[in-house]
């Protein structure tokens, strides 16, 4: 009996080393979930609020090869660029948001001047698509073109570059998109100021995606704008708020087909309050703020 007990005493040992290593192998997992909820937690970034991000895409209008509009020594893609940063740091503190940009001093971002290059094909085949698509439904009267303002035919270049964004925006899923850009006419005297001031929104027509919530948008922009800068005075711009299926940038032949589109001309670009520049931080810091507060208003409540 007597040399039995050893080999019982190290069976139960053996019983006793395991039952203690499950429960403490069980203590490490409920431990280690606990850490991770915490994490989260305090982080303020539950996985729930990860997927229900806003993405914002800003388009600081034209680029340094098509500048757009220039005053004297002030080139439209300048002025464009330094709003739409302004714009870009206020969502990138705000946690409800994933905010891009297409640009910066050097020209398109990686991400976009990769995009234009590795798909120029499929961007080529999607505005072929879409522009035959549209033609087929003009034809069989089941889409009427709104144009209330006539803009003038993007190049071929530019075109491609505003079409590809679109496909980006699908690809990406993005929420809202917002082209930055301020406006000029054409006048007799170019290095004169205009006789024109003033801001308009130019939003998806009707029978494009992204009507509605364009149109909420525009108006809370108008009203907000509207606290600190004139209304646009040009007679073709009388509504303020200016539907348009030609754009692009709104979503022309119906490249946008889950997005919000705006495009917002802020101001002419020889207006004193955005041309000199001891005015224009100011101005430009406002007008950013009432862009940025309009679309957190309409996006999370
Ligand atoms: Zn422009």
């Amino acid at each position: 009996m007597d040399k039995w007990v050893p080999l019982i005493c190290i069976i139960f040992s053996a019983i006793l080393v395991l039952v203690a290593y499950s429960l403490w192998n069980l203590n490490i997992t409920d431990a280690s979930d606990n850490t991770i909820k915490k994490g989260l937690q305090i982080k303020g970034d539950s996985i729930e609020d990860i997927f229900s991000k806003h993405k914002i895409l800003l388009v600081p209008g034209h680029d340094l090869e098509n500048y757009g509009a220039k005053f004297n020594d002030l080139k439209e893609e300048e002025i464009n660029l330094e709003l739409s940063k302004i714009i870009y740091n206020l969502f990138e503190k705000d946690e409800r948001f994933d905010v891009f940009i297409t640009r910066n001093e050097n020209g398109y971002t990686k991400e976009f001047s990769d995009y234009f290059t590795n798909q120029k094909e499929e961007i080529d085949n999607f505005i072929y698509e879409n522009k035959e698509k549209t033609r087929d439904s003009y034809r069989n009267g089941e889409f009427e073109p709104v144009r209330v303002v006539e803009h003038n035919l993007a190049a071929k270049d530019v075109a491609f570059k505003l079409y590809g964004i679109n496909k980006w925006v699908n690809d990406n899923e993005i929420d809202l998109v917002v082209h930055v850009h301020f406006n000029d006419y054409p006048r007799d005297n170019m290095d004169i100021a205009g006789k024109y001031n003033g801001f308009s929104i130019y939003i998806p027509s009707n029978n494009l995606t992204g009507y509605d919530g364009a149109k909420k948008i525009a108006k809370n922009l108008r009203e907000n704008l509207g606290k600190f800068f004139n209304e646009s005075n040009l007679p073709v711009e009388k509504d303020i708020i200016i539907k348009n299926s030609d754009l692009i940038a709104v979503g022309s032949n119906n490249t946008i087909t889950n997005s919000i589109p705006i495009l917002v001309e802020y101001g002419y670009i020889y207006e004193d309050i955005f041309y000199r520049e001891d005015q224009r931080v100011g101005n430009l810091n406002k007008a950013a703020y009432q862009t940025y507060d309009s679309i957190r208003k309409n996006l999370t409540n």
